[in-house]
């Protein structure tokens, strides 16, 4: 089986689009943050709820629906939340509120989905001492997450622990860079974020996890990103949204 997992879409069309018709997939794992920053909310829950077998809410989830107050955002994070809100359809606004929170396990693959850290979903694991704790604890060896919109992860085996970073090429061009699943192997993966990466890449991002295989796949994928832009400056959006996916943060 291969899963397509992906994160922090953040209403990026265009992103979505190019990833969904790059991928070659069984089953669709999506780990949250689906709205907010972009300025596609409507037409990106559309597309992804029939195809997701399993989606957790992100933070941004959470508050574009209303769930909890906007209070912690920055300014341009809050005015999106709210311009979001407005935005969303009541039916896909409902949608988005009953997401789950994660942790949640894919069913029959063994692995664990969660928006933050699996511990604390608004936590953002960006580091080795962030990693520590999950990779001792969860039930699963492997654990996806996003929420920091940088593509990688951290792995254990036995008393060997180290970050991982996937050895792509820094163009504009498609690129993939495969890891073997060893057993008895502990993992954190970060797919990347499809429509907000900040790891100074600015391709959208994905992962693929082969179960057979025992392979996980990282991906980056160029996308139209003056289209992408074009709608956050014509919705009214601030600024600073449209200028940072040229950044890739
Ligand atoms: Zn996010």
């Amino acid at each position: 089986m291969r899963a397509l997992i992906l994160s922090d879409i953040h209403a990026n069309l265009e992103a979505l689009t190019a990833v969904l018709d790059a991928a070659r997939f069984d089953v669709l794992w999506n780990l949250g943050d689906v709205v907010g920053y972009g300025a596609s909310p409507n037409q990106v829950v559309d597309l992804i709820r029939p195809k997701s077998q399993l989606t957790v809410r992100g933070n941004h989830d959470r508050v574009c629906s209303g769930l909890t107050s906007a209070l912690g955002f920055n300014p341009i994070a809050r005015a999106a939340a709210h311009w979001t809100h407005d935005e969303l359809t009541p039916d896909n606004l409902g949608w988005i509120k009953r997401l789950p929170q994660g942790p949640i396990e894919a069913p029959e693959a063994g692995v664990t989905c969660a928006h933050g850290s699996p511990l604390n979903e608004d936590q953002y694991i960006l580091n080795m001492r962030d990693a520590w704790a999950p990779l001792q604890q969860m039930p699963t060896n492997i654990t996806f997450f996003g929420h920091t919109h940088i593509q990688g992860g951290f792995s254990q085996q036995g008393h060997d622990w180290h970050e991982l970073r996937p050895q792509l090429p820094r163009n504009n061009e498609a690129a993939s860079w495969s890891m073997a699943i060893a057993d008895g192997s502990r993992h954190l993966i970060n797919p990347g974020s499809v429509g907000q990466p900040r790891d100074y890449d600015w391709r959208a991002a994905f992962a693929i996890y082969d179960t057979e295989a025992r392979e996980i796949t990282f991906h980056r994928i160029p996308y139209d990103i003056t289209a992408s832009q074009g709608r956050i400056l014509m919705a009214g959006l601030p600024e600073r949204l449209a200028a940072r996916l040229t950044e890739g943060r």
